[in-house]
């Protein structure tokens, strides 16, 4: 078992949507650990977002995760990291995401994709312990 981080990211939270994304989550069969919903310090966006410093969208992910509220998870299971991010889909919501997953169902630009899942099991611990570091 392993655990993963995962964020509803400001516009899932907008839109609705964080009971549907809890709602795969578990039903999949992963369970939550931890949850907070919780406004973004762009220190903490930049942490979590470092490996993106260079990129050319990097300004505009931390003006947008920092721009609401964010709803933050700790999900545990068998294979965390990547059941996960079969819920979640392609990054790019239309090339990328396939219906059935949470960005093919709900949403159609790339910068505003609804939810992060970690990718490795190294970006997971790191993740966690931006996030949830008393766990
Ligand atoms: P996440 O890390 O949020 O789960 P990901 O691993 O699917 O997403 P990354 O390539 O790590 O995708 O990109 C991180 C985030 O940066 C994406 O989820 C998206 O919100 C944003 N992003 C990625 N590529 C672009 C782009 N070309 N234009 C705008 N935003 C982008």
């Amino acid at each position: 078992s392993e655990r993963t981080l995962v964020l509803v990211k400001p516009d899932g939270v907008e839109r609705g949507l964080v009971g549907e994304v809890i709602s795969r989550i578990e039903k999949k069969g992963l369970k939550l650990v931890a949850l907070e919903m919780r406004n973004v310090a762009r220190a903490v966006a930049e942490e979590h977002y470092a490996e993106h410093k260079e990129k050319p969208f990097f300004g505009e992910l931390l003006e947008f995760i920092t721009s609401g509220q964010v709803v933050a998870m700790a999900v545990e299971g068998t294979r965390a990291i990547a059941a996960f991010r079969q819920l979640a889909g392609g990054t790019d919501p239309v090339e990328k995401a396939t219906p059935g997953t949470i960005r093919g169902d709900y949403c159609l630009e790339t910068q505003y994709n609804l939810v992060h899942g970690s990718d490795s099991p190294e970006s997971a611990e790191r993740e966690l312990k931006i996030w949830f570091p008393e766990l």
